[in-house]
């Protein structure tokens, strides 16, 4: 089958999703292709997994209940300037498409599933998650950046006798951060009880996770690997190698256009724009591209895009967070809870022009 798109949109993350949205709001049509079935709030799926109860089903929900635009549910295996094809056969041919592929964590399915393209697999497959958690005494995560911090502080908050460790190979927590919000990450794990072991180096050997400084195997019954993310590139391996950076993101320029190829735009986590790699950025991005799209289509140019200093707020545990801001970090209450309240899920399926499922029970 040969589909035509004036946009395509590979990915419906929070970049496609935006994007999409946006250009259909200025009267762009788009086909947005993901080889899943519903989009997932990413901040709310540690909770999920550590405290099913607190968000239930609400983080996820089908494109079908809010996409304004068409949805093809397929996995793109192969891309070209001007089509792509998917696992099926199906043929899309475009006008412009927009890459919005994402990353994934090799070895951490939980945090973005590289196996349930359906919701009732992805409930279950955290829920496997949360059956195994609460039968571990023991729990190790490796790396200490935003997910892995987040992480340490959701089981140690949730399940209050399960020993954590929290495994870094620096001298500091949060890498990216100014240090008052490292010291607060710090400080916040460790009135959790997280034990943090800095300067570690875990491997996986011969079935169990070694720390190469002194031989020692970690004791853990179960462990996370929050070490970074791979970007989703092998669609374009075959004949758009060349738009790939050497760590394989594609190189775009300041108005998001793939460099070298006219046709081709990327956002997002996919896209080397020169931008922390966060969910509000990724959708920032997408409304920019969609309004650059629009104008463009109608002879007129748009300014450069304006990429944003690092700001994050995050939970540690359900009560304690800390907030980094442009010129300051804080730990005051009454932002922490902002995000504790529901883990922006209400705000993000609001930017959406949607709402969250109602609750399951
Ligand atoms: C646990 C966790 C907590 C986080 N917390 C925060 C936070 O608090 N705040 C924040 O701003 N950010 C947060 N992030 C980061 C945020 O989730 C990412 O920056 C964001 O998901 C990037 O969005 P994206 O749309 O670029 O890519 P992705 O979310 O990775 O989406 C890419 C989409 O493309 C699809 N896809 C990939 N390859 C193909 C293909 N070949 N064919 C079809 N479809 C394909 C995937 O199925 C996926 O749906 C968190 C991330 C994690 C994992």
């Amino acid at each position: 089958m040969v589909i035509k798109a004036e946009v395509l949109i590979v990915g419906g993350g929070f970049a496609g999703v935006s994007v999409a949205q946006a250009l259909e709001r200025h009267g762009v049509h788009t086909i947005l292709v993901d080889k899943k079935d519903y989009f997932e709030v990413t901040f709310a799926t540690l909770r999920n997994v550590t405290d099913p109860s607190s968000t239930e089903n609400q983080a996820r929900k089908y494109y079908r209940d809010f996409f304004c635009g068409r949805f093809i549910q397929g996995d793109v295996v192969e891309m070209s300037a001007k089509s792509a094809h998917l696992a099926d056969g199906t043929e899309l041919h475009f006008d412009s498409a927009i890459l919005a592929s994402g990353t994934r964590y090799p070895n951490m399915s939980m945090a973005k599933s590289i196996s349930a393209m359906d919701i009732q697999s992805r409930n279950q497959e955290l829920l496997d998650v949360h059956q195994r958690l609460k039968q571990a005494r023991k729990v190790m995560v490796i790396g200490g950046g935003v997910v892995g911090v987040e992480l340490a502080g959701e089981i140690a908050h949730a399940m209050p006798i399960t020993q954590v460790i929290l495994a870094h190979n620096k001298d500091v927590l949060l890498d990216n951060f100014k240090p008052k919000a490292q010291i607060k990450a710090q400080r916040q794990l460790e009135n959790l009880g997280v034990e943090i072991q800095f300067n570690s180096r875990y491997q996986y050997q011969n079935g169990c996770y070694i720390d190469l400084n002194n031989g020692q195997a970690s004791g853990a019954d179960l462990v996370f690997e929050a070490t970074g993310v791979l970007p989703n590139n092998d669609y374009l391996k075959p004949h758009l190698a060349h738009i790939l950076n050497e760590q394989g993101f594609v190189k775009v320029d300041n108005r998001l256009q793939v460099i070298d190829e006219p046709s081709l735009y990327a956002l997002g986590d996919i896209a080397d724009v020169g931008e922390a790699k966060l969910g509000y950025l990724a959708s920032q991005q997408g409304e920019y591209l969609a309004k650059a799209i629009a104008r463009n289509e109608k002879g007129k140019s748009t300014k450069s895009y304006k990429r944003s200093p690092l700001m994050a707020l995050i939970p540690v545990g359900q009560k304690q967070g800390l907030v980094q801001l442009p010129f300051a970090v804080t730990t005051c209450n009454h932002l922490v809870r902002l995000k504790q309240k529901d883990l922006f899920i209400n705000k993000v399926y609001r930017g959406f022009g949607t709402q969250p499922n109602a609750r399951i029970s």
